[in-house]
């Protein structure tokens, strides 16, 4: 694909108001972060809901909401998390996908995530899978370290997850692969051969801006977004989602790069809009 994916992560699930005033936590809010983040070059949200008091929920009737919500105010490819929040168990962060969302992360591993672990056995990953089948809804491989894409191998060539198949490296997790230019050459150096595409995260203020550029320059596409970093610059808290998104579409045009529409995505996907 030679049109550039900009994905944004415009909550996630761990990040407070305290730390980042603009985090959207409503329905609404999200209705609203999604638009203009699409204004700026964003053809995909990864979506966490959150409580009105901004503690993350597993609600499906919140993720529906939510969805509703951006669906009336913009033309995005929604992708559910299924890593949830610490702490939930498999049954919640699966629960959300009877919305039946167009695309799904899916984790590939078990990572430490700080003090905290997030657990993803191949048995979990296996059922993940076959949910995401059986609902049709395409899986994104999220891949916090090496290891997981091969587990993420596993799923393909076990047959659970078809192609075109569309992996995510998620770099700067304190417990996983730094946030460098290293640690992503080997994330894609290990990719099956395969009809795929690929996705650089970079996680935290450094991280955040070297890593979607330069997977952009390889031939992958671009994750920004407050679940993953809250700061435009050193100290200096972003705007909004949208700020985030406009600097690495800048970015993109400047190395001669075209930006991929929703429509794009759902054409290079085979994504059925619900
Ligand atoms: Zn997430």
């Amino acid at each position: 694909m030679n049109k550039v994916i900009i994905t944004a992560a415009i909550s996630g699930a761990e990040t407070t108001r305290d730390q980042q005033p603009n985090l959207p936590y409503t329905p609404d809010e999200m209705a609203i972060a999604a638009k203009e983040a699409r204004e700026a070059g964003v053809s995909v949200i990864h979506l966490h809901a959150r409580n009105d008091d901004g503690t993350p929920s597993a609600d499906p009737g919140r993720f529906r909401e939510c969805l509703a919500a951006i669906r009336g105010a913009t033309d995005v490819v929604v992708e559910f998390t299924t890593g949830g929040a610490i702490g939930m168990s498999d049954d919640e962060r699966l629960a959300p996908l009877a919305v039946k969302p167009e695309m799904a992360s899916l984790d590939c591993g078990s990572v430490n995530f700080a003090d905290e672990i997030l657990p993803n056995s191949l048995p979990s990953m296996r059922r993940f899978a076959t949910v995401m089948r059986e609902l049709g809804v395409k899986p994104t491989f999220e891949c916090f370290d090496v290891g997981h894409v091969y587990n993420a191998n596993i799923l393909i060539k076990e047959g659970l997850v078809k192609p075109p198949f569309h992996f995510t490296f998620v770099l700067g997790v304190p417990g996983g692969m730094p946030a460098t230019m290293e640690a992503l050459m080997m994330m894609k150096a290990a990719l099956p051969d395969a009809d795929l595409e690929w996705t650089g995260i970079g996680v935290g203020g450094r991280g955040s801006v070297l890593i979607p550029p330069v997977s952009a320059l390889m031939g992958g596409h671009a994750r920004i977004g407050f679940e993953d970093n809250i700061y435009y610059t050193r100290g200096v808290v972003a705007q909004s989602n949208a700020q985030l998104a406009r600097r690495i579409a800048d970015m993109v045009r400047a190395y001669g790069g075209q930006i991929a529409t929703p429509d794009d995505v759902r054409e290079r996907f085979g994504l059925k809009k619900n």
